[in-house]
């Protein structure tokens, strides 16, 4: 079980490494990686 944020807001940042998902940009919180931003959640 990995911890996730919640993705129910207009922004979107995913680590393109694991696939964590995160409404804030930054350090990936599971794997140490670069958080990227995705734009708005509902283009996926
Ligand atoms: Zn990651």
């Amino acid at each position: 079980m990995r911890p996730e944020c919640n993705t129910g807001g207009e922004e979107l940042y995913e680590c393109f490494d694991c696939g964590f998902r995160c409404e804030s940009g930054g350090t990936c919180p599971t794997c140490d990686g670069e958080l990227r931003h995705l734009g708005r959640s509902r283009d996926l």
